[in-house]
């Protein structure tokens, strides 16, 4: 589905150039769960970045099936991203003047659909995640694991083949971690494909491969048999 051929990323500074990533070569397959992992600082949001489009390699290339969507303009790439990829971040990101289910709803107004569609869709996902009864809440009423519920909705309700998952549990107690997982592994199990960063050696159990990176290079790339 993605295929990442020797991709490279440096961030030119006034003194010294950082290398982010270096000699990329990573293929996704549809319905793939993969865990990023490595330390600080390696290299993680900088892959995600450049997989959900919202980074340009300094070098290589970027297929998405057989479209090289790696070389694309910008309006390209937005609605590329609107389409087919959903994000999930550490902060949640949601906007807090808008409640509940008026988040969820934008990312459908951003794609055009009718607004009898958006309400059914809107309530589905809620559904999904178990956030219905708070709907007409606002974000600050929420605790930190509803407001990631929130926003994983919000990341779904496009129905994206692609999830892009960053520190999700960053902020979030273990319990409501947990929850969280779960419901990424859900998605995952009807088809989903779901490439997280994390730092959660438990987290990361729920994936079916883990690619650990050091200094911008891939240095592991280990796939769980099922057991
Ligand atoms: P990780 O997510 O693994 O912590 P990042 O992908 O955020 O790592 O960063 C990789 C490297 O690139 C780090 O050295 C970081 O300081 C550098 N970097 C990331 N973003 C920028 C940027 N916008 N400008 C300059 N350097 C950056
Ligand atoms: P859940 O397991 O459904 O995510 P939590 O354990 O996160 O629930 O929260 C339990 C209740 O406490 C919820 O009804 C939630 O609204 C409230 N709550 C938790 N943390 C906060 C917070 N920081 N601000 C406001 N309400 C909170």
């Amino acid at each position: 589905m993605l295929t990442l051929t020797d991709i490279a990323r440096y961030y030119q500074g006034p003194m010294v150039e950082t290398i982010a990533l270096d000699a990329v070569n990573l293929s996704i397959n549809e319905g793939e769960f993969v865990a990023v992992m490595g330390p600080s600082g390696c290299g993680k949001s900088t892959l995600l970045n450049v997989l959900g489009l919202l980074d340009s390699p300094t070098r290589g290339r970027y297929r998405w099936h057989d479209r090289d969507i790696g070389h694309w303009k910008e309006a390209r790439r937005s609605e590329w991203r609107k389409q087919h990829i959903g994000f999930v971040f550490q902060n949640f990101n949601l906007i807090n003047e808008l409640t509940i289910e008026e988040n969820i709803e934008l990312a459908l107004l951003y794609r055009k659909v009718a607004s009898k569609e958006r309400r059914r869709r809107v309530a589905d996902v809620m559904d999904q995640v178990g956030i219905a009864h708070r709907a007409r809440h606002y974000p600050a009423q929420l605790s930190g694991g509803q407001q990631q519920r929130v926003a994983v909705a919000r990341a779904i309700v496009g129905e994206p083949s692609l999830i892009l998952a960053d520190e999700p549990t960053g902020n979030l107690d273990s319990q409501q971690g947990q929850h969280i997982m779960d419901i990424l592994s859900g998605l995952n199990q009807a088809g989903t494909t779901v490439v997280m960063v994390t730092h959660d050696a438990h987290n990361a159990d729920h994936a079916h491969r883990t690619v650990n990176l050091f200094d911008g290079r891939i240095v592991l790339d280990n796939v769980r048999l099922a057991s």
